[in-house]
């Protein structure tokens, strides 16, 4: 008898979840609104638009906020494409993030082939068309589902733009739009399907603006200063740093402004590099010498530079008890169902990849690590995620192998492969939010456990006090 009753507890101590009618609510939503939900990830995906410039991607998330009685903050920290989306009042305040820029030159048509819809055109290659809508949907199934449980709080969306450059979330950071969060979620397509608990690398963004004189190349050489010459000699004195920096470490570059043509001595050139590693004060000792090679570049070849920091992310704050909380609505969910037919697709855009993968997809959901893993990416959650206690997931949205930000991913991402993801990640997302809202140990647990993986650590960023972020103007 005993050993029947400890079963039955067992039983119901290891069952994810007992039947959630909150959850029931929100899933039901999710699943009766699919079609609209896919409808505005594909019109996303059909406009890619770049950093800053995601206007008609920002206005048909808002519109589906809206028109679900979301009431939408346009325009925050100074980014027209920037907006937070608010449901119920008070605390707590559950958060979750939408992304929605594109890549240059990752134009994809909708096939399992190189095909791009425009020539060098911008693309989805990192998915984010799905990360925008997926969350949005998630958002209005947690408010239908505060509804219906009468469940107190605030459920919001935030609309961040710019990730794949300048850092969007930074300037609402600090533009103070996270000061009231509880707690912030988010997901990102993958190629497995996993509550993350990892770090990912510190990245800083800066531009090396080279200024020198204009001469005639042939005719008055010796009245010239080269700003080209400026933009060479430091990326040659940065790729000998190579050699004595950290394994972990990351130093990518490309030349954005290098001269007009031949004949005309460059009075301007610029490089962008982008300086990542593990940990952010190995990227900030990296910037200092960095620095230095380019005054040494500037005095070498008697041309001024200016150093810009454009952006400044910390690696990711892992949380133990949301990655969990999150592992749980994931098996309570299920992963991607992927078809024969979308398995022979990603066997065709796997062919130039050159690998020996393991089958077409992960099509499994991957245990959560015991300890923290290191991602190679940086993301601008980073910041963010050492001010509020944040959780995320990956979605499998396109075949092993395929590397993020390439034509695999864009493809994906317009097609039925990519967008199941939106199903899963919406419901996992929702119901973790609904245990947050449901159990407010939970969102204790999480604010202790952010509380001391923070503790003693020395919080710096280089980004200057009151910056402002480009402003695009959208083509007519
Ligand atoms: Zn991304």
């Amino acid at each position: 008898m005993r050993a029947g009753i400890a079963a039955i507890l067992v039983l119901l101590l290891s069952a994810p979840f007992p039947s959630d009618p909150e959850k029931e609510v929100a899933f039901r939503w999710i699943e009766q609104n699919a079609a609209t939900t896919r409808k505005v990830s594909l019109n996303i995906w059909s406009n890619p638009e770049l950093a800053l410039r995601e206007f008609k991607s920002s206005r048909e998330l808002i519109q589906y906020l809206q028109s679900n009685g979301f009431r939408v903050e346009k325009g925050v920290a100074g980014i027209s494409t920037s907006f937070v989306a608010s449901s119920g009042s008070g605390k707590p305040v559950i958060a979750i993030y939408g992304e929605y820029d594109a890549l240059a030159g990752l134009s994809q048509k909708a096939e399992p082939i190189r095909s791009p819809l425009v020539e060098e055109g911008p693309g989805h290659g990192c998915g984010h068309n799905l990360i925008g809508a997926a969350s949005a949907a998630a958002a209005v199934a947690v408010s239908r589902a505060m509804e219906a449980g009468n469940l107190k709080g605030t459920i919001r969306f935030y609309g961040t733009p710019a990730e794949e450059a300048a850092g969007g979330k930074n300037y609402m950071l600090e533009a103070g739009l996270f000061k009231d969060v509880d707690i912030l979620l988010g997901w990102h397509p993958g190629a497995r399907t996993q509550a993350n608990f990892e770090y990912s690398k510190a990245v800083t963004e800066v531009r090396f603006k080279f200024k020198g004189v204009a001469a005639h190349a042939s005719s008055a050489p010796h009245l010239g200063r080269s700003a080209l010459d400026g933009v060479e000699l430091m990326d040659v004195g940065v790729n000998f740093m190579r050699e004595h920096v950290k394994e972990d470490s990351r130093i990518h570059y490309v030349i954005t402004k290098g001269g007009g043509q031949p004949n005309v001595v460059p009075a301007d050139a610029e490089s962008w590099y982008y300086i990542r590693a593990n940990k952010h004060q190995d990227v900030l000792d990296m910037f200092e010498w960095i620095s230095h090679i380019a005054e040494g570049a500037a005095l070498m070849s008697r041309t001024q530079v200016e150093i810009q920091v454009a952006d400044d992310s910390h690696e990711v704050l892992p949380n133990r008890p949301l990655a969990e909380a999150i592992d749980r609505n994931l098996h309570l969910v299920g992963p991607p169902k992927f078809t024969e037919e979308e398995r022979t697709l990603a066997r065709k855009m796997q062919e130039p990849l050159k690998g020996n993968f393991q089958g077409a997809f992960a099509e499994n959901i991957e245990p959560l690590p015991d300890q923290v893993a290191q991602g190679l990416y940086s993301t601008d959650l980073g910041n963010v995620s050492w001010n509020v206690p944040s959780g995320s997931l990956g979605v499998a949205s396109y075949p092993f192998g395929a590397p993020i930000h390439s034509w695999q991913v864009a493809a994906c991402a317009g097609m039925s492969i990519g967008q199941k993801a939106i199903d899963v990640a919406a419901k996992t997302l929702a119901g973790t939010a609904i245990d947050l809202f449901k159990n407010p140990a939970l969102v204790e647990a999480s604010k202790k456990d952010f509380q001391e993986r923070k503790k003693g650590y020395n919080y710096r960023l280089l980004l200057p006090p009151n910056r402002k972020a480009p402003v695009f103007q959208e083509a007519q």
